[in-house]
């Protein structure tokens, strides 16, 4: 058994519900559903986060939800959802292995999507100005 429940899922050591699976990809829904159909997509190799992930393995993560989006969404009648992915405790992060969120949503399911802060323009452009040096 690994420390890392995904891998412990991937190798099958802990139960899931698959939806989902090809050599490098697995996916199974959330255990803790916001809404029917949450599924998580997740890369069978371990890496703490998207940032940490070979951009080969990330950008099959991306088509893998592409591929079983409608499916998902017509498994449980939606034609909306949410792609969520949380980078780091403070984003929310709670299982360090990489996953994407698929989240089906529904006219009033009670979820909503964060409220954005009013701010001055000078101070965008100082933040844009901020982040370009870095790069
Ligand atoms: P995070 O907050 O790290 O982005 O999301 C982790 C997600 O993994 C949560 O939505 C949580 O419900 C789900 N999760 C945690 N442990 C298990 C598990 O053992 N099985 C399944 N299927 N999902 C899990
Ligand atoms: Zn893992």
């Amino acid at each position: 058994m690994s420390d890392c429940i995904f891998c412990n899922i991937v190798t099958g050591e802990s139960p899931s519900h698959k939806v989902y699976e090809d050599d490098d990809i697995l996916a199974f829904l959330d255990i803790n559903p916001i809404n029917p159909g949450h599924t998580l997509v997740i890369p069978k190799e371990h890496y703490k986060d998207l940032t940490d992930t070979p951009p080969e393995l990330a950008s099959k993560l991306i088509q893998t939800v592409q591929k079983i989006k409608p499916a998902i969404l017509g498994a449980v009648g939606a034609d909306s959802f949410n792609l969520g992915v949380n980078v780091g405790k403070k984003a929310g992060q709670v299982v360090f292995h990489t996953h994407f969120h698929i989240m089906p949503r529904f006219e009033d399911d009670g979820h909503k999507l964060w409220g954005g802060k009013q701010v001055a323009q000078d101070e965008l452009a100082l933040t844009a100005e901020h982040i370009k040096k870095l790069l």
